[in-house]
């Protein structure tokens, strides 16, 4: 395992770098926590950032025909592992298909605008990296996907 020191305000800058266009394209606006600079977790900021942009594009397709064009990531911290929340204001996942949609050629997408490898990738990404991701619907609505890593202490 050869995680590194990776804080969240690089992984956020290397996934919008990629992402930014579409996200204007689209109209979302995507809300990060306050102070991302003071948060770091153990891992490979290549890997997170691939995890974090392939939850980011779920969001925006789940958002398509949504009024409230909006992604909320949030952070929550415990002793030793920080959490990493991206909430959608879509319509959420069927019940149903919660526990399906990490398996590799999982979609509902229409042929051609999905494969469903993203989220078994991202799965398994997280796995090496000592990790969860786990998937669940907002009580209020909207999907959320969260990322359960361990946490990284910052450098004096
Ligand atoms: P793809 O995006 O190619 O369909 P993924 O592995 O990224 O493949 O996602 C698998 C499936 O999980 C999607 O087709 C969709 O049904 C569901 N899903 C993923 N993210 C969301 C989300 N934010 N809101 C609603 N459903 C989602
Ligand atoms: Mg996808």
């Amino acid at each position: 395992n050869s995680s590194e020191l990776v804080s969240l305000q690089a992984v956020r800058d290397g996934a919008m770098s990629l992402m930014y266009g579409r996200f204007e394209k689209a109209g979302v606006d995507v809300h990060w926590p306050q102070r991302l600079a003071e948060f770091y977790v153990l891992g490979d900021i290549l890997r997170l950032e691939q995890v974090l942009v392939n939850l980011l594009a779920n969001a925006l397709q789940a958002m398509e025909q949504s009024p409230d064009k909006r992604i909320d990531v949030s952070i929550e911290t415990h002793d030793k592992r920080l959490l990493l929340a991206v909430r959608d204001h879509g319509p959420g996942i069927p019940e149903k298909d919660l526990e399906r949609v990490f398996e590799p050629f999982f979609t509902t997408k229409k042929s051609g605008q999905g494969l469903g490898l993203g989220l078994s990738i991202s799965y398994r990404i997280v796995e090496t990296l000592d990790g969860k991701l786990t998937a669940a619907n907002h009580p209020e609505g909207g999907a959320v996907f969260t990322i359960d890593l361990p946490r990284g202490v910052r450098p004096e």
